[in-house]
């Protein structure tokens, strides 16, 4: 694969412009009902150390035995991006002390992942462009548990509930030149995990997190060193550590001076990044082989079977959404971004108007949903009530001004859309005669307006809007511009 081609979003310094590089690396928890080595339960929010078993804690003599479903989970994300899927893999100590990490190393895995190159596509809201960011490897590793030191005044406590906890780490190639384009990638990102079924992507929880990785250079030029922002867990924030980031990067350098390589937190009271250690090589951690876990091997027919069984991911979704229904690629990617949002629409749109059924979503569902903070699972307008609003327009019951009256009504009452309109007495009056009776009774109270409206044609959305009042807003607007328009003489 060649790095993508991209036209170049720079940045002015000082001394003239620079370039940002980023590379991400999103650490997501598999969803599974065990840990990665034991048998304990994933949950969350359980009492501290509830969910911990021997294996977890470390004891001496445990032997870690792998969660086939993570191993899945793993396969089925690698094929969600494209990738290499690797028949054979290893897992490797990753050597380090930490309160939370009671084996004193991480099995992780390092020379030979479980997932090898992919690749995924992203559409950028700000600038419109697509672009494609390669993968670089997903491995599978285990989490660590948490510290917590601001319970007691001298002593500090774990809660091993996380330890062991099964994760991928998703690398990405150096492709990123944006805070957009990193934000767009990880949404992206997060969407096709959650259309797998593979993390939640929940970031309030910490089960999708990210290590950013920035650098800047000046255009052209070779990569500049890198600095690690760890552990940035809100899409928001990914964003705005990468502009401080590169901020300060560029200041230190246009004042002669030089980057170190380092590991850095993202402060967002403060909008700035601070040092949190110098860069650890591979070598500190001394990897080897894990002894106690065998390769980690499985079939291509595995494999091809679990790529058989994959749901229609986000992209497929929006291009058929796009063939199949006449949608444009923003209202198409808008719908896709949530599986739920995509399945209320088919469900809106099936044997309907499917644009119709978009704008309704989009513009009018979306819209009154966040005014609410709900979701779209938790419409009170079933896909149902939408789809019998929009066929109401189009049999021409009611006009569109009154849709969005009943789409209100049925938003904080609920009920059948066809029975309301019904019983009061919504429907559209396409009678000509009822409408003529009042047009008439406009034009005979409004003599002088008549005259200006000869010579100036404008004044006919004045009449019209007189005749909807006339007619509480039933009156079919067609129908009444048509009979105004011959009967005050304008062509
Ligand atoms: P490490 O474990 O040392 O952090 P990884 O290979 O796991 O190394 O991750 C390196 C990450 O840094 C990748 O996402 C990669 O795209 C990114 N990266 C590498 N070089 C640069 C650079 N010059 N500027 C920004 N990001 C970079
Ligand atoms: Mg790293």
């Amino acid at each position: 694969m060649n790095a993508p081609v991209k036209p170049k979003k720079l940045i002015k310094g000082a001394t003239g412009d620079w370039e940002i590089v980023i590379g991400m690396e999103i650490h997501a928890q598999v969803t599974s009902q065990a840990k990665l080595f034991s048998g304990a339960s994933t949950a969350f929010g359980g009492n501290p150390n509830s969910h911990v078993s021997l294996v977890d804690a470390a004891m001496p003599g445990m032997l870690p035995v792998i969660n086939e479903e993570c191993v899945r989970q793993a396969i089925r994300t690698g094929l969600g991006l494209k990738a290499q899927i690797n028949l054979k893999s290893t897992f490797d100590r990753k050597n380090y002390f930490y309160p939370d990490l009671p084996q004193g190393y991480q099995i992780s895995q390092y020379k030979s992942p479980i997932v090898g190159e992919g690749e995924v596509i992203v559409d950028v809201p700000e600038t419109g462009e697509t672009i494609m960011v390669r993968i670089e490897r997903l491995h599978l590793e285990q989490d660590a548990g948490k510290s917590i030191h601001d319970l007691h005044p001298t002593m500090s406590f774990v809660d091993l509930n996380r330890s062991g906890v099964a994760l991928m780490e998703i690398v990405s190639k150096p492709d990123l030149r944006s805070a957009d384009e990193a934000r767009a990638y990880v949404t992206k990102l997060r969407t096709i995990l959650r259309y797998l079924g593979t993390c939640d992507g929940d970031m309030d929880k910490g089960n999708l997190r990210a290590d950013v990785n920035v650098s800047v250079r000046r255009p052209g030029e070779e990569f500049g060193t890198r600095c690690e922002i760890k552990n940035v867990n809100s899409i928001r924030f990914i964003g705005q550590a990468i502009e401080v980031e590169a901020r300060r990067q560029i200041a230190i350098l246009e004042d002669g001076g030089v980057i170190e390589q380092e590991t850095r937190l993202f402060d967002p009271g403060k909008g700035e990044t601070r040092s949190m250690r110098s860069k650890e090589e591979a070598h500190d951690y001394r990897y080897f082989p894990d002894p106690d876990l065998l390769p980690l091997e499985f079939d291509q027919a595995y494999v091809d079977d679990l790529a058989q069984h994959l749901p229609e991911l986000p992209d497929a979704k929006k291009a058929r959404f796009m063939s199949d229904y006449g949608l444009s690629s923003y209202d198409a990617g808008v719908l896709v971004a949530e599986r739920a949002s995509a399945d209320f629409f088919e469900e809106v749109a099936k044997g309907r108007d499917g644009k119709a059924a978009a704008n309704w979503i989009i513009n009018e569902l979306f819209g009154r949903l966040n005014k609410e903070g709900k979701d779209i699972t938790q419409s009170p307008v079933s896909a149902q009530q939408l789809g019998a609003i929009i066929e109401l327009i189009g049999e021409n019951v009611i006009s569109g001004k009154i849709a969005k009256d009943l789409f209100e009504i049925v938003f904080t009452e609920g009920g059948d859309p066809r029975e309301i309109v019904e019983k009061r007495g919504m429907k559209q009056v396409t009678d000509t005669g009822a409408i003529e009776k009042a047009i008439d009774e406009v034009i005979a109270a409004n003599p002088d307006k008549v005259e200006q409206a000869k010579a100036k044609p404008t004044l006919l959305g004045w009449f019209v809007g007189q005749v909807m009042k006339q007619t509480g807003g039933k009156a079919n607007p067609q129908a009444v511009n048509e009979i105004l328009k011959s009967k005050l003489g304008i062509e």
